[in-house]
C-alpha cells in the first residue's frame, strides 16, 4: 500500500498493550486465590470459590474464594486486633505508609491498569490514564491529612473497623477512594471487592503488605452479595462505606438501623447533561463522549439525561452522531480504542432490554454503524432521542453506554427537567455565560456539577450524592470526617427517659378559676387546631396539670412539612438576613427569660437557678447560631487542572426534629437553631413530657420577624411523629435525639428517599456542654457540600 493511501484512509492498526506480566502474576498464584487477611492470602474456611470471568472473552481468569461467616469473622478479628496500634501511630508514620503505597502504585502502574484492564473490560487507555492516576492521587492526597491529622482534627478520633464494600465499574479507583481515607486517619479495613472484579484489590493487598503495610490493616474478603451482607451484620464493624446500586445500598441502610454503625452510600445516579443555545456545540459534543461514553457508561455519575437547549437541539443531535460514528468499541488492550468490554453478559442483557423498553415508550434509537468485536459482551455507543421525561430510561439508571436526550426551552424548564429525578448525583452546565451557568448550577440537585466540563475528579474535592443518590462525601477534608468520630461524644452515657407522671385530681377552689390554655401547634406560621382535636395534659413531677397540648398526628405532620416546604425562600435568604433573624430570637427570649424559666422549674422540678441557666444558655446558643450564620462556609478548592471546585454548604431542604426529652428549651434550640441557621426550614416535635417550653415559644416565633413556615412545631407522642415524618418523602432529613428504639426505628424509615438522619442511640447530650452541644458538630450535619467544578483558561 502506497504512503498516500495510508494518508488517505488514516484507518488504526491495532496497538496492542502487552500483558505478559499480569498474565504471569495469575500464572504465579496459578489462577486461584483465597482471601487476603492478616497479611497474607488465607483459603476459604469453607472451601467454596467462585469464577471471574474476562468479559472481553468470557474466559475464565481466575478462581476467587467466597468470603463465608467465617471468614469475615477472621477478617474483622484481624482488622479489630490491628486498629488500636495503627490508631496509635503518630500521624506522620502512617503518611508516611500511606505515601508508601502511592508510590507503590506509582511503581507498579502499568501492571494494575493491564490487570484492571483484562478483569473489567475498560479500555486500558482509561486505566493507564484516569484509574491508576487517580487512585495514587487519593493515597497521595490522604497521606496529607494523617500527617496534619493532630492539628486538623485534633477534636476527633477516628471511627474504627471499617467494612467496605465496592462495586465493579471503577474496581481500583473505588478502593483508594475509601482505603486512602480510612486507613490515613486511623481505622481498618475489611474490603469486600465486586464479585466480577476483585482482582486489583488482590494484588493491591499483595503490594501493599510488601510496601511494609502492617498486617491486619488491610483485609480483601471476596465473594458474592451475600459476603457483603456478612459484613454488613457483623457486630464488631464500627462503619459500613458501600458504593453500588441504590437497591443494595437501601437494604444497607435498614439492615444497619439501630446497629450505631456508622454509614456512608454512594448510590446510582440519572445525572442531567444541560446544553444552552450559547454553549460551545463541539465542546459539549465531546462532553457527552467523556460523560456517557466513558467506560462503557458503567458510571454512577454518567451524564446519561442530555437535555439541549430547543434552538439548537437539531444541530447538536446531528454533530452528536457524526461523533459516535467515529467511536471505535475493541479490545481493551488496544490503545486506540474509545470503549470496551460491558463487565457481563447480565449486564449487558440489562442495557440491551432497558433500550428496547425505551424503543417501546416512544424513543428514536441511534446506534453508530461501527464495527463491532467478535464475542465478549460489547454494545455501541448508542443515543434515545425524544424521550419523553417520564418514561423508563429517563429515570432509571442503565449503567451502560446509552444516552437519552430530550429537549427545554427556558432556562427555568432545563433546571426542572434536570431536577425532576430520584436520584441527585451529579450534573453538567454547557453555555458560554457564566452568569447562566453559575446561575443554573446553584440551583441543581446534586452533589457535583461541573460547568462547562464532565466526569472531572480528585482525591480534594468532595464527591457523592443528594437524595436516592446517598449521603456522605468521599474524598477532601468533608469526606476525611465520615472516617472520624468528635472526642466530645464519646462520654455520653445512656439516656434516663424522663417519667410521663399521672395527673393527680386536684380539688377546684373557691376564686377566680383560670382560663383554659390549650396550646394549640403551630403551623405555617400560625397556631393551627390539631386535626384530630384531641388533646394532652402536661403535667409535673408532682402530678399538676400545666396546660395542655394538642396532640398532633400525621396529617398535622403532613401539613407542617406542606408549609416548610412553601417556606424554601428561606433557603435562598441571605446568610445575613438568617443571623438577623437568630439574634431577634435571643432578644425577644430574653426579655422573657423569668417567664420561661419558671415554666422549665414548674415541667421538669428543677431547681429555679438551674431553670434560669438552661434559658442563659439558651439564649447563648441562639446567638452562637446567629454568629455561625454567616460564618460557616465552604473552600475554594485548587484541584490538578486550570481552573476551580467551589466547595458550598447547601441546605438540606426540610428538617424533622424529634427533640430530646431533656432540657426542654435548651434541646430544642439546640438542634433547630443549626437548622434554620444553615437554610433549612424544620419541623420540630419538642420534648414528650415537657413541650410548654416549645409551645410558649410561638409567640415569641410571632415576634421575631421568622417567616412563615420556616419553623413549624408539632406537639405529641415521639414515636407517631417520628414515624410520620420519618416516611415522609418530601422530608429531607431526620434529627432524632430520644431513646435507642426510636434511633433505630428513624434510621429503618427513612430508606423510603434515603433521607439523612442524625440520631444518638439513646445516648444523653450534655446541653449545657458547649463542646458536645454545639458548633460545627451540628453545623456540619445540617447541610450538603455541593462542589461546583469551573474550568478556566486554557
Ligand atoms: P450492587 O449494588 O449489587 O453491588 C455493589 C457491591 O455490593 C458489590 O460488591 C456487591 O457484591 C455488593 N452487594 C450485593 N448485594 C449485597 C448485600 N445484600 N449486602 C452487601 N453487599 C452487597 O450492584 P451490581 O453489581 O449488582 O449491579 C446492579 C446494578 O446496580 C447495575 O446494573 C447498575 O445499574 C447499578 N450499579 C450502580 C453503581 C453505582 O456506582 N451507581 C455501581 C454498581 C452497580 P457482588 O458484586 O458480589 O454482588
Amino acid at each position: 500500500m502506497s504512503v498516500a493511501k495510508y494518508f488517505d484512509e488514516m484507518s488504526y492498526g491495532p496497538a496492542p498493550e502487552a500483558d505478559s506480566e499480569a498474565r504471569g502474576w495469575l500464572a504465579r498464584h496459578e489462577g486461584k486465590f483465597g482471601h487476603f487477611i492478616n497479611g497474607g492470602f488465607t483459603p476459604s474456611q469453607s472451601g467454596k470459590s467462585f469464577d471471574t470471568f474476562e468479559p472481553a472473552t468470557g474466559a475464565v481468569l481466575a478462581k476467587l474464594a467466597i468470603g463465608s461467616k467465617a471468614d469475615v469473622d477472621h477478617a474483622v478479628a484481624a482488622a479489630r486486633k490491628a486498629q488500636g496500634p495503627w490508631a496509635k501511630l503518630p500521624g506522620h508514620a502512617r503518611a508516611r505508609h500511606l505515601y508508601a503505597l502511592a508510590r507503590m502504585i506509582q511503581r507498579h502502574a502499568r501492571l494494575i491498569a493491564v490487570v484492571e484492564a483484562i478483569d473489567n473490560g475498560k479500555p486500558v487507555r482509561e486505566t493507564r490514564d484516569i484509574d491508576i492516576p487517580l487512585a495514587a492521587r487519593h493515597f497521595y492526597h490522604h497521606a496529607g491529612w494523617a500527617q496534619i491529622q493532630d492539628t486538623e482534627f485534633s477534636d476527633h478520633i477516628p471511627v474504627g473497623v471499617v467494612g467496605q464494600i465496592i462495586p465493579w465499574n471503577f474496581p481500583f479507583l473505588m478502593l483508594a477512594w475509601k482505603v486512602a481515607p480510612a486507613l490515613a486517619l486511623g481505622n481498618t479495613v475489611v474490603l469486600k471487592p465486586a464479585e466480577f472484579t476483585s482482582l486489583t484489590a488482590l494484588l493491591f493487598a499483595e503490594l501493599a503488605a510488601a510496601a511494609g503495610l502492617p498486617a491486619g490493616v488491610l483485609n480483601v474478603v471476596t465473594g458474592e452479595g451475600e459476603t457483603g451482607a456478612l459484613l454488613v451484620d457483623h457486630g464488631d464493624v464500627d462503619k459500613i462505606a458501600f458504593t453500588g446500586s441504590t437497591e443494595v445500598g437501601r437494604l444497607i441502610r435498614e439492615r444497619t438501623a439501630g446497629s450505631g454503625k456508622s454509614l456512608t452510600l454512594e448510590l446510582g445516579g440519572k445525572s442531567p447533561f444541560i446544553v444552552f443555545d450559547d454553549a460551545d456545540i463541539d465542546g459539549a459534543v465531546e462532553g457527552v463522549v467523556d460523560a456517557i461514553w466513558f467506560n462503557q457508561g458503567q458510571v454512577c455519575c454518567a451524564g446519561s439525561r442530555l437535555l439541549v437547549q430547543e434552538g439548537i437541539a437539531p444541530l447538536f443531535q446531528e454533530r452528536l452522531l457524526r461523533r459516535m460514528s467515529t467511536l471505535r468499541v475493541g479490545q481493551p488492550l488496544d490503545k486506540c480504542i474509545d470503549m470496551g468490554a460491558i463487565v457481563a453478559p447480565v449486564q449487558l442483557s440489562r442495557i440491551e432490554a432497558l433500550v428496547k423498553q425505551g424503543v417501546a415508550e416512544g424513543a428514536t434509537l441511534h446506534q453508530a454503524q461501527i464495527e463491532m468485536p467478535q464475542g465478549g459482551s460489547f454494545y455501541p455507543p448508542t443515543l434515545l432521542s425524544g424521550v419523553q421525561s417520564s418514561s423508563t430510561v429517563a429515570t432509571e439508571e442503565i449503567f451502560g453506554p446509552v444516552a437519552v436526550s430530550m429537549t427545554f426551552r427556558t432556562p427555568d424548564e432545563a433546571i426542572q427537567l434536570a431536577n425532576n429525578s430520584r436520584y441527585g448525583l451529579a450534573a453538567s452546565v454547557w453555555s458560554e455565560t457564566i452568569g447562566l451557568a453559575l446561575n443554573v448550577a446553584a440551583k441543581l440537585a446534586a452533589g457535583v456539577v461541573w460547568v462547562n466540563a464532565t466526569n472531572l475528579f480528585d482525591a480534594a474535592v468532595g464527591f457523592g450524592g443528594k437524595r436516592e443518590s446517598g449521603f456522605g462525601r468521599e474524598g477532601g477534608r468533608e469526606g476525611a470526617y465520615e472516617y472520624l468520630k468528635p472526642k466530645a461524644w464519646q462520654g455520653r452515657k445512656p439516656r434516663a427517659m424522663p417519667a410521663l407522671p399521672a395527673a393527680k385530681p386536684a380539688a377546684g377552689e373557691f376564686g377566680m378559676p383560670s382560663l383554659d390554655r390549650t396550646a394549640k401547634l403551630y403551623v405555617g406560621g400560625k397556631q393551627a387546631r390539631p386535626d384530630g382535636n384531641y388533646s394532652r395534659s402536661i403535667v409535673s413531677p408532682k402530678g399538676k396539670v400545666l396546660g395542655e397540648v394538642g396532640e398532633g398526628n400525621r396529617k398535622d405532620i403532613r401539613n407542617a412539612v406542606a408549609a416548610a416546604q412553601a417556606a424554601a425562600g428561606w433557603s435562598s435568604a441571605t446568610a445575613h438576613n438568617r443571623a438577623q433573624i437568630l439574634y431577634y430570637i435571643a432578644e425577644n427570649l430574653s426579655s422573657r427569660a423569668d417567664e420561661f424559666a419558671a415554666r422549665i422549674a414548674a415541667m421538669t422540678g428543677v431547681s429555679s437557678g438551674k431553670a434560669a441557666a438552661e434559658v442563659e444558655a439558651s439564649i447563648e446558643r441562639l446567638f452562637t447560631y446567629g454568629a455561625w450564620a454567616d460564618k460557616y462556609e465552604g473552600a475554594v478548592h485548587v484541584p490538578p487542572l486550570r481552573g476551580v471546585a467551589l466547595a458550598m454548604p447547601e441546605s438540606l431542604g426540610v428538617v424533622g426534629v424529634l427533640c430530646p426529652p431533656e432540657a426542654p428549651l435548651l434541646g430544642f434550640i439546640s438542634l433547630v437553631a443549626p437548622l434554620i441557621a444553615m437554610g433549612n426550614r424544620v419541623v420540630a416535635v419538642p420534648s414528650e413530657a415537657h413541650p410548654l417550653a416549645a409551645t410558649d415559644f410561638y409567640s415569641i416565633l410571632e415576634t421575631s420577624d421568622v417567616p412563615a413556615g420556616v419553623i413549624n412545631i408539632v406537639t405529641g407522642s415521639t414515636d407517631e411523629l417520628g414515624k410520620a415524618l420519618a416516611t415522609h418523602n418530601d422530608v429531607d432529613a431526620l434529627w432524632a435525639f430520644g431513646t435507642a428504639e426510636l434511633s433505630a426505628m428513624v434510621e429503618k424509615l427513612s430508606v423510603g428517599n434515603l433521607k439523612r438522619t442524625f440520631v444518638d442511640h439513646g445516648k444523653a447530650t450534655d446541653w449545657m456542654n458547649r463542646a458536645e452541644a454545639e458548633g460545627a458538630l451540628y453545623l456540619r450535619r445540617a447541610v450538603d457540600v455541593k462542589n461546583i467544578w469551573i474550568p478556566y483558561g486554557e
